[in-house]
């Protein structure tokens, strides 16, 4: 009844061929990581994730992206996806049979383990998305989204399918896609060779569970305002400890919640004023 999920990219064999699947010369990287996306919206993909560096890797094959259109899985002559709430109330919901027959099909070909292939149902009620939750989704083999709409999925289907609920935040988008593509940049950028240096995902925000640093760059002194001068010493030891107390500050005075788990891992006392 329906296609198999459709890849973007260069790497696959596309029925329109576009510029830019003429120039698909590469093949998919074996075992690349893979984020199967189901959405009433595939067009919204590959969307930024097509620029810059996710774009260059998705072109080389170091990552894949495949869409499964909901809505040929839809009921009758409309192929209606959704319908009124039980109990009553504004909206619709996504029905329970249409989407376990998306999700079905978006499982062809990989593991049942959550572990190794989490399927994800990108909603406010879920845990907050983070740092380690994005590291827990590249180690996987790839990923299943679901993108939701209108007032959200029919609980039954969350169940049936181990679905794993996950938030962008406190706040509440009209549909999951930017959701699932914040989840896939920030996801993707920790697969080896995506960023063409490895080593600034290890000294950015979270990886040591510290706010970063401040950044400058040139020039020297812009509208009166100086880069401090022990980053142009040239003294590496002092640099990294005037980072390593600037990350420290910042973190202490805007996330009092990762500073007080940053101290405990440590053995640290949170109001302690050690200096650096
Ligand atoms: N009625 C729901 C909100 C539905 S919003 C509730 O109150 O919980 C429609 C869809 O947008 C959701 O199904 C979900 O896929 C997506 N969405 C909205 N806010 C989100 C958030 N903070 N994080 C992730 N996805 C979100």
């Amino acid at each position: 009844m329906t296609d198999t999920p459709k890849s973007h990219g260069r790497l696959s064999i596309s029925a329109s061929l576009q510029p830019r699947d003429l120039m698909d010369t590469r093949p998919r990287l074996k075992g690349a990581w893979t984020a199967r996306i189901i959405t009433l919206f595939p067009e919204a993909f590959p969307g930024v994730l097509g620029l810059s560096l996710t774009g260059r890797a998705l072109d080389l094959g170091l990552w894949a992206l495949e869409t499964v259109d909901l809505r040929p899985f839809g009921e009758g002559r409309h192929r209606n996806v959704d319908d009124n709430p039980a109990g009553g109330g504004a909206g619709m919901v996504l029905r329970p049979d249409v989407m376990g027959a998306a999700l079905d099909q978006a499982a062809l070909g990989t593991p049942a383990d959550r572990s190794r292939w989490p399927v994800v149902y990108l909603s406010p009620r879920g845990a907050p998305f983070c740092q380690a939750m994005a590291q827990r989704f590249a180690q996987a083999e790839g990923i299943t989204l679901i993108c939701g709409r209108f007032e959200g999925l029919d609980e039954r289907v969350i169940e049936e399918y181990a679905v794993e609920e996950v938030s962008l935040g406190d706040f509440v988008l009209t549909g999951g896609e930017i959701a699932a593509q914040a989840l896939i940049d920030a996801t993707v950028r920790l697969i080896p060779r995506v960023l063409g240096n490895q080593a600034s995902t290890e000294e950015e925000s979270f990886s040591e569970g510290l706010l970063e640093h401040p950044q400058y760059t040139r020039p020297a002194v812009w509208k009166g305002r100086a880069i401090p001068d022990i980053l142009l010493s040239g003294h590496h030891a002092k640099i990294a400890a005037w980072r390593k107390a600037e990350a420290e500050r910042l973190t202490k005075e805007r996330r009092p919640d990762l500073w007080r788990a940053y101290c405990a891992s440590r053995g640290r006392d949170p109001d302690g004023d050690r200096e650096l």
